[in-house]
């Protein structure tokens, strides 16, 4: 990041002189200090200015004048000592040509923030004109928090930030006021509002708003392409008369457009827009003369009118908003008349109409948004959406609905597994050509086998099962980018309002399936923040990606037949617990209504490639940076302490006895051949157990014996804490070390399937392994996830989540193995 060379005026010090970069601010603000000579290149210098004092004196033109505090916090200025010191240069008076430099160069960068409904495209857009790859989807709730993305435009730098969407800016969801104090307190010089334009009517209404708040706009028409492709016509030309700022037709996906509007952006900010206008929205006659009445009030107070327009204060009053009373209260000591007389018109115009005044407003809102598009908005009969209408009369369906999505999850869990196989195969070979490879070039001892069987084991057992989750993450981007995972959520709804949560707790849950990372991130869709806990606590059951390698090891080694529908039924299995535990905890610790479930239906989308594979990529990236660093630092511990100590008194008897046997000549060479080997295996079993692992996993021997787990699983699981996909590295190695002695490096598979316990028995049965893999299932999410509960909610949540989840796959896989062990 490169220095900001800019500050506010109002950090100016006494005495010295500046000159003006930038005015920030709603337009009635910039109007009125821009009159006052506040203007770019201005030289301003400071009268008076206490650290405490409260207007500040300015001599700018020749004049005195006095700012408040916070508007001077508005004018980006850039300080002339400050700057003569860092260039060196002697100020004689004129502006030195490095001055006149710097303030073109500061004035030169532009943020721009996206604001829009969700899954209008804004992030496509975002992509396209950062070159950046944040992910994409067809539905809402993908941008949770804001992206920066910086690129150069015609000599302009412009500094674009990604929003969450949201259908407007008040404050009933994280997102509304995410977006309302990023758009108040960052200032962005530019608002480019995204709207969807086969759906205009809706997301325009978000527009009105920032109409109010009077923001330097530019409007991107997107998805252009299917208001052409349905034959509707809209006259952006007229739209942007009528709205008083830039509209500009757009196609996010291809980047169709994008140029145009960035040079649109230019324009505005550079005050050159011929379009530009503030435009006021009419209200009709009640709602205007109250606003009339409360704006007086106002304006005798200047510092409440930095961050908004009075008359945007007014409108907020009449609509009772919390946020702007208190913002009120903040500025002005007695706040009694304006509330009264607010109060007062908003009984008034709620008599008079018969509902609240906040609806009055969002109708009058929409009147405006019907009148403007009666005159520049022409729908033909649409084939697109009555296709989509089509195909959601069967997919939505009451009787279809179900099946069908079982179906798709279905297909897509058993071409994770068949098609997965083949280039498993593949890598498995190759990690196996690599250790030979190793071992042949490397001197034998410590050192190579830290390098086979720490980190080529390890790291290799994980890779192999990156296949799966390309594939995996390839259908849920395409649920994702057709649309359906929306419906998905909508035929959900019923059940989930069942089982205690939100229709919209759906997304962060399949999400889940994914990562529990972004999944407990997306829970902030949810506006009820007891819907956000009861998400949360369910996602750990949500069998995520990182889990995966797990089933699949265990599944392929001890089942044989229906292999995708175990792996279903597994799934299936954590479902029902996330069922549970969001029952219960409704139950008894939220037991108040859940909201109304509101979610759009985006029409039915062919994905593009590009995003399927960038969303592929960037998964598997995540996963292979996993790799990486986590798993590959966790290997090296694990065959650490499986390694060392090297020795006791067991191994060195086995030693010696392996040392005589050596020695002795037998008159049958496949006699001693077998004895030796009998023995390595001995002494590998000895050191195995001697090591710190070992003593390790003895000392939890007695809690995880009665799920039927030696103490290698245990271990395992252990390990698993800091990330799934350990589980299965540490196996390999614990595992490997025993079966090396036989001289035959057979695959993790063939090791786990032969493995003998001390007694001789199989150490591990179809029925260990489902019990195995359930406590996987069950038992808490990785380290990562912990830490983002804790963000999200609290770290008393995160620590709940922790015990519950372990007792509860303690629990399940006791009875598995207790009951199963009995038929
Ligand atoms: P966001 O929620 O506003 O960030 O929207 P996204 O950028 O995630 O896009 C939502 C969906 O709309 C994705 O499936 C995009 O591929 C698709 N999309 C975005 N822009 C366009 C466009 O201009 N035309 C069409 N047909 N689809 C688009
Ligand atoms: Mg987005």
């Amino acid at each position: 990041m490169e220095e900001k060379k800019t500050k506010r005026l109002s950090e100016i010090e006494e005495k010295e002189e500046c000159i003006i970069v930038k005015v920030n601010g709603h337009g009635g603000f910039r109007h009125r200090v821009m009159e006052m000579g506040f203007i770019r290149g201005e030289k301003v210098s400071v009268v008076k200015n206490a650290p405490l004092q409260d207007p500040i004196e300015y001599k700018i033109m020749n004049s005195h004048v006095s700012l408040r505090r916070s508007e001077a916090n508005h004018i980006e200025v850039i300080g002339i000592k400050e700057h003569l010191e860092q260039n060196k240069y002697k100020f004689n008076g004129t502006f030195s040509e490095e001055i006149k430099q710097t303030i073109a160069n500061e004035s030169k960068i532009i943020s721009v923030a996206l604001v829009g409904n969700p899954n209008c495209g804004k992030t496509s857009f975002f992509n396209h004109a950062t070159g950046l790859h944040e992910k994409v989807g067809n539905y809402s709730g993908v941008t949770v928090s804001s992206k920066i993305g910086s690129f150069f435009h015609k000599g302009y730098k412009i500094d674009l930030v990604d929003l969450p969407g949201t259908y407007s800016i008040t404050e009933y969801s994280p997102e509304e006021l995410f977006v309302r104090e990023y758009i108040t307190e960052n200032h962005p010089d530019v608002v480019l509002n995204v709207v969807d334009s086969s759906n205009l009517e809706r997301n325009l209404f978000l527009t009105t708003q920032l109409i109010d708040m009077n923001i330097r706009m530019v409007m991107a028409l997107n998805m252009y392409d299917e208001l052409i492709a349905s034959n509707s016509q809209l006259d952006a030309n007229l739209l942007e008369q009528l709205l008083g700022f830039p509209c500009v037709p757009t196609t996010a996906r291809t980047g169709e457009g994008i140029t145009h509007v960035l040079d649109h952006i230019i324009s505005v900010y550079e005050d050159t827009e011929e379009v530009t206008k503030h435009i006021h929205i009419n209200y009709g006659k009640n709602l205007e003369s109250a606003i009339d009445k409360i704006k007086p009030l106002l304006t005798q107070h200047k510092e409440i009118a930095v961050d908004f327009p009075f008359r945007y204060v007014a409108l907020k009053l009449l609509e009772n908003d919390s946020v702007t009373y208190k913002h009120l209260e903040k500025h002005i000591s007695d706040t009694l008349l304006i509330r009264e007389t607010a109060e007062k018109c908003r009984m008034e115009i709620e008599e008079e109409f018969g509902e609240d005044a906040a609806s009055v407003i969002t109708n009058a809102k929409y009147g405006f948004i019907r009148g403007a598009l009666k005159e520049t908005f022409h729908r033909n009969n649409d084939k697109k959406a009555e296709l989509s209408y089509a195909i959601d009369i069967v997919l939505t369906n009451k009787w279809l609905g179900f099946p069908i999505l079982f179906l798709f999850l279905w297909i897509m869990f058993e071409t994770t597994f068949t098609l997965g196989a083949f280039p498993q195969e593949w890598i498995e070979n190759g990690i196996a050509l690599l250790g030979e490879f190793v071992k042949n070039i490397l001197p034998a001892g410590m050192i190579s086998d830290m390098i086979i069987d720490g980190i080529i084991a390890g790291v290799g057992g994980v890779l192999v099962f990156l296949p799966n989750i390309l594939i995996l993450f390839f259908f849920i981007s395409l649920l994702e980018d057709t649309g359906y995972m929306a419906r998905a959520a909508f035929i959900m709804d019923k059940l989930m309002h069942k089982m205690g949560l939100h229709g919209k707790s759906f997304i962060p849950l399949l999400t889940g399936f994914g990562c529990g990372v972004p999944a407990v991130m997306a829970t902030r869709t949810l506006e009820n923040p007891k819907d956000r806990i009861i998400t949360m606590m369910a996602i750990p059951f949500m069998s995520c990606s990182a889990r995966l390698p797990i089933y699949l090891l265990f599944v392929s080694a001890f089942f044989e037949s229906n292999q995708g529908l175990i792996l279903m039924g597994i799934y299936l299995i954590g479902i029902a617990f996330a069922v549970l535990t969001s029952l219960l905890l409704k139950k008894v610790k939220f037991p108040t209504d859940s909201d109304q479930f509101v979610m759009e239906l985006p029409p039915y989308r062919i994905p593009t490639c590009k995003n399927t594979l960038i969303h592929m990529w960037d998964k598997s990236a995540q996963y292979l940076k996993k790799m990486g660093t986590v798993i590959l630092f966790a290997s090296i511990i694990i065959w650490c302490l499986n390694y060392f100590p090297t020795t006791n008194d067991e191994i060195q008897s086995i030693d010696q006895q392996i040392e005589m046997v050596q020695n002795q000549s037998y008159d049958n060479e496949e006699i001693k051949e077998e004895l030796l080997s009998s023995l390595e295996l001995k002494r590998a079993a000895a050191q195995s157990e001697n090591s710190y692992l070992g003593r390790i996993g003895h000392i939890i021997e007695p809690v995880v014996k009665p799920l039927g787990f030696d103490w290698r699983m245990g271990v395992s699981i252990l390990t698993g804490a800091a990330a799934k996909e350990i589980i299965v590295s540490s196996m390999g190695i614990l595992y490997h070390s025993d079966i090396e002695a036989n001289e035959e490096s057979e695959k993790l598979i063939q090791t786990l399937q032969h493995h003998k316990d001390e007694s001789g028995k199989n150490s591990m049965t179809p029925l260990i392994a489902f019990s195995f893999m359930i406590f996987v299932l069950l038992y808490f999410p990785c380290v990562a996830m912990i830490t983002a509960i804790a963000k999200e909610a609290s770290w008393k949540w995160a620590g709940f989540c922790v015990i519950y989840t372990t007792c509860v796959a303690w629990i399940m896989s006791f009875c598995i193995y207790q009951i199963g062990s009995l038929l």
